[in-house]
């Protein structure tokens, strides 16, 4: 038998495996006898015609010798033949290490980094200022319920870094090959077998606080050290390169000399990358986007997508991509939750900042995503901490439009359309913690970034029949799709000011999300691996 790539079958929502195997044969027109084994290796759904919504299927099929020719074609069969890729092994440097390379940051980024310096037989020593996971979802259960964050252990701060309280979607536009090994090392540490099958995975929270737990005990048992509640507060260098740092660990500090320094700190540390800068760090402004939260019912989302076939088993809760220009600014939907719930995500007070998370399930009320629009460093100022201003006083402004302590100001889409207040909410309930204040949420966002949402609206209601239905929930802000600033870094990867500073991540400017941020701290990682002996 050949085994035999085909990109693209069609599978019924409701196919068994017997009758897969028959349309199979069918749609390449060879005998069910050609045929051995069919292995699905992605699904996704086709939505494009509402009549009949199905399965777009990648196989690696095995058939006979003649049908795979009949099939492919003697120059395509070759092309299409099965050879799973092999990740080149790894080349150590030769330069001695005067201490451990640390990493800074228990987010993907830095998690990812670790391991791979772990497998090397690197030693890593691995810290974060917030707490491991299992103290810290009782911060944040703690946070949600009362608007009291604790300023180092919350959504931001803490084991699994920013992404934990997530949907935990495992999409990048990425083809780098890394992103594989990041899915087949969530796979390794206990993460649901879909997730390498679907073309949009999803962990859920629920299973991405399981699988970081998971992450961090093998990094242990590969000579890792792990610390938590420690900070990474001050940088030493000689001759313009890193040779120690300063870190803080209950009031106690400790200074240590390292051979190398990744620096994946998210971007929710304002603290770290303000010392950074007054420390001399090479950094630049950076263009990001700022809005709202919208929350509709699944159901309206799903019969939008899938039309008759919405509700089947199969399809699970609908996502959806939304994008348009409005004068010369984009706006568009960012992390859509289908099924989940509008969380705040702040750091501590003054900071109202929504996000939105979900479990594997997907089956909570309302489907959420952020809708922003592009903001550019025109609109904040020249300097690197100017765009964390910009975004700090959105915050403050939704924080005060809120009123009381934790509650996020909100309004009914209709009352935003027509610029007034919200006083009472319909048929969408609000699914933000502790809870919300009908506004006028107009207030707590900059003039350019209102009249852009409501100028996009009447485009999103043509591609989601009844997104601008006058109940969904717009709750604010919106503030931190993607950092505001960028440590810059050369090709080594190192700050061209601090030789040995990696800086990696969202955080830094190099990533938008869980996979790319995981997959930069790889880099990060093979680059010191390149240079260093274990
Ligand atoms: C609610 C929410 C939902 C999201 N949903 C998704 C999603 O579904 N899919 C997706 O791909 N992305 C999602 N994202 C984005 C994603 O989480 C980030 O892109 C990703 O976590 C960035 O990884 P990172 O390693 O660069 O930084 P982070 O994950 O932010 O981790 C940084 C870590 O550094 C630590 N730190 C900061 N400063 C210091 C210091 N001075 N000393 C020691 N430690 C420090 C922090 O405590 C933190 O744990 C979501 C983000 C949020 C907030």
């Amino acid at each position: 038998m050949e085994k035999i790539i085909i990109p693209a079958l069609k599978m019924g929502l409701d196919d068994t495996p017997d009758s897969f195997r028959t349309s199979v044969a069918r749609q390449l027109k060879v005998s069910l006898e050609d045929l051995g084994t069919i292995t699905v290796l992605r699904r996704s759904v086709d939505a494009r015609k509402k009549a009949d919504v199905c399965f777009q299927v990648r196989c690696l099929v095995e058939a006979a010798p003649k049908a795979a020719r009949r099939i492919l074609g003697e120059e395509r069969l070759h092309a299409s033949r099965f050879a799973p890729a092999l990740q080149p092994p790894l080349v150590h440097g030769t330069q001695l290490q005067r201490g451990p390379v640390l990493v800074v940051g228990m987010g993907p980024g830095g998690l990812f980094a670790a391991w791979q310096l772990a497998r090397e037989g690197y030693r890593p020593l691995l810290i974060d200022r917030g707490k491991a996971i299992e103290d810290r979802v009782l911060d944040v259960s703690a946070y949600w319920a009362t608007g009291r964050a604790d300023p180092e252990s919350n959504p931001l701060f803490g084991e699994g870094g920013a992404g934990t309280f997530s949907d935990g979607k495992l999409t990048a536009r990425s083809k780098d090959p890394r992103c594989a090994l990041v899915i087949d090392t969530f796979l390794a540490c206990g993460a649901p077998q879909e997730i390498g099958l679907l073309s949009k995975p999803h962990l859920g929270t629920d299973n991405l606080r399981r699988v970081v737990a998971a992450l961090r005990q093998e990094i242990i048992a590969l000579g890792g050290e792990v610390r938590f509640s420690t900070k990474l507060e001050e940088i030493r260098t000689e001759n313009g390169r890193v040779t120690g740092v300063t870190l803080l660990h209950q009031g106690q500090r400790e200074q240590i000399p390292v051979s190398a320094l990744v620096l994946a700190i998210g971007q929710g540390a304002r603290d770290t990358y303000t010392y950074l800068y007054t420390a001399g760090v090479a950094m630049a402004p950076k263009a990001f986007a700022l809005g709202i939260r919208a929350e509709h019912p699944q159901q309206l989302i799903n019969q939008s997508q899938y039309g008759p076939f919405a509700g089947h088993p199969r399809l699970g809760a609908a996502d959806y991509v939304l994008k348009t220009q409005v004068g010369d600014r984009g706006v568009y939907s960012f992390c859509m939750c289908p099924g989940g719930f509008v969380v705040a995500s702040g750091a501590g007070p003054g900071q109202m900042v929504v996000n939105g998370m979900s479990n594997f399930r997907r089956d909570a009320q309302n489907a959420n995503a952020a809708l922003v629009v592009q903001v550019f460093p025109e609109d904040f100022g020249p300097s690197p901490l100017d765009g964390l201003r910009f975004q700090q006083r959105w915050e403050q402004a939704a924080w005060d439009l809120g009123g009381t302590e934790g509650l996020a100001p909100a309004c009914r889409m209709g009352d935003f359309l027509k610029a007034r207040p919200t006083t009472a909410f319909g048929s969408v309930t609000p699914s933000f913690r502790p809870g919300v204040t009908g506004a006028d949420i107009s207030r707590c966002l900059p003039g350019f970034v209102t009249d852009s949402l409501r100028g996009a609206m009447g485009t999103f209601a043509r591609e989601i029949q009844g997104f601008d239905m006058d109940d969904a929930v717009l709750t604010a802000v919106e503030s931190r799709t993607s950092a505001p600033l960028r440590i810059l870094r050369d090709e080594s990867m190192q700050s061209p000011t601090h030789r040995g500073l990696y800086p990696v991540g969202e955080g830094a400017g190099y990533a938008g999300g869980i996979v790319s941020s995981a997959v930069d701290g790889l880099k990060a990682a093979q680059a010191i691996i390149s240079q260093f002996a274990p």
